[in-house]
């Protein structure tokens, strides 16, 4: 009996030991247990991840132990293999994040090339990563044990207003384009950048076109009025890749009630974002106060190590932890899940964490290793394992193959449009 006691615990122990094992403070450990079972069987794919960044400005292979490590910009390093696999994530899209910077100083197409051939060799390199591009393959990664990563462009500077460029963006494999970054593009408004009063005429072609090769149009970080234009003319799902709603915080980067209302018709998914200051307006206020207090100090830093970046972010960092702010902790991710769940339906929420990001994840996050914990809270708010794992996963794949299903003329090049922007 005893021995029987001790094998099966020592099986929970195995079967569990390749998730998060940062047990939230006070939780209830046959639930803990329960939401790492559920966990662990999801299928789990999250909407954004910039690890990217690092693999081409750091050559960072994705074998290294990253736990500690920074940017070179100083933010933290959440994300590397090992981590991935305690996350227990299956889907992850490598984000080819372009800056608004680039309108200025050119480069954008450059800058994704580079980072999609980044995500190419980390997954040439490893073999528990393959590369996707369809929701059956995440299904059949899933039933190999495999992580797959798919990509996603965030900023649609990134095809130069070009819709040549954009199918070629399709064939390397990219499934969804975040419209803007936080300045707009030459055919869409960003959400602090408001310059053409929604989608342009060409803006529209360009939402058009994704629907045609079978692209997710991306809805974080545009204007409220480009959301609501392209649910007026897409004839697929759309996402959010990493945002929050705003009846929770109303920021400018989260989804507003008046969107989620119109997602049970489109099918689409908000996939919540973890950077705290999105999620909370207290994290996002004395964030904003911090910065704007220590500016002096930060561009006093700036000067003093114009020709020593490392010096420079070291200082940076040790100055904000010396002004320490209210960082709010995981449970207000799952605050965003239940406001779409209320508003929208359980069909419509799903996680986008943004890691390798931000500055800071909710309290105690660490990185990719420490997801469970939105389980977790799922768990013991009383979701049910069901809608678990649709937010987990199931409810992106079934957009993604409306999506998918919606596509037309397979013809990639030879069906689509010749309009043109100079
Ligand atoms: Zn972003």
């Amino acid at each position: 009996m005893k021995m029987t006691y001790l094998a099966s615990a020592l099986l929970l122990v195995l079967s569990f030991s390749a998730f998060s094992q940062t047990m939230p403070e006070g939780a209830d450990p046959k639930l803990w247990a329960r939401a790492l079972n559920i966990h662990k069987k999801a299928i789990i794919i999250d909407g954004h991840n910039d690890i990217t960044g690092p693999m081409v400005d750091q050559d960072l292979n994705l074998a290294t132990d990253t736990r500690g490590m920074i940017q070179l910009g100083g933010d933290p390093i959440h994300t590397d293999l090992s981590r991935l696999k305690k996350s227990g994530i299956t889907g992850e899209f490598m984000s080819i994040y372009v800056s608004g910077s680039t309108l200025a100083t050119g480069g954008s197409m450059r800058r994704a090339m580079d980072l999609i051939d980044a995500t190419n060799r980390e997954a040439e390199r490893h073999e528990d990563i393959v590369t996707c591009t369809t929701a059956n393959e995440i299904r059949q990664a899933k039933k190999g044990g495999k992580i797959c990563f798919l990509m996603g462009i965030e900023g649609g500077y990134a095809i130069e207003n070009s819709l040549y460029a954009l199918r070629n963006f399709y064939r390397l494999g990219v499934r969804y384009m975040t419209l803007t970054h936080n300045v707009a593009t030459a055919w869409a408004d960003a959400h602090r950048d408001i310059k053409h009063n929604g989608l342009t005429d060409f803006g529209k072609e360009v939402v058009r076109e994704m629907n045609r090769l079978g692209m997710f149009v991306d809805i974080s970080h545009v204007s409220e009025k480009v959301m609501h234009d392209v649910l007026d003319i897409t004839k697929a799902p759309l996402i959010a890749s990493h945002s929050g709603v705003r009846g929770v915080n109303d920021h400018t980067r989260n989804v507003s009630d008046s969107v989620l209302k119109r997602l049970p018709q489109n099918g689409g998914v908000i996939m919540v974002v973890f950077y705290p200051s999105f999620l909370d307006e207290r994290t996002n206020r004395e964030e904003n106060e911090r910065s704007a207090r220590l500016k002096p100090q930060v561009d006093a830093l700036r000067e003093k190590y114009k020709d020593d970046n490392a010096a420079f972010v070291k200082a940076e960092n040790d100055l904000m932890a010396a002004n320490p702010i209210y960082i709010a902790d995981y449970k207000r991710i799952v605050d965003h899940i239940d406001h779409i769940k209320k508003v929208a339906g359980i069909d419509h929420a799903g996680i986008g964490s943004d890691y390798d990001g931000v500055p800071f994840l909710p309290k105690p996050m660490q990185g990719a290793e420490d997801l469970a914990l939105v389980t977790y809270e799922m768990l013991r708010r009383g979701y049910t394992e069901t809608e678990i794992r649709k937010v987990l996963g199931e409810n992106l794949l079934r957009a993604m193959t409306q999506m998918e299903k919606a596509a037309g003329n397979r013809q990639i090049s030879a069906g689509g449009s010749l309009k043109k922007l100079k």
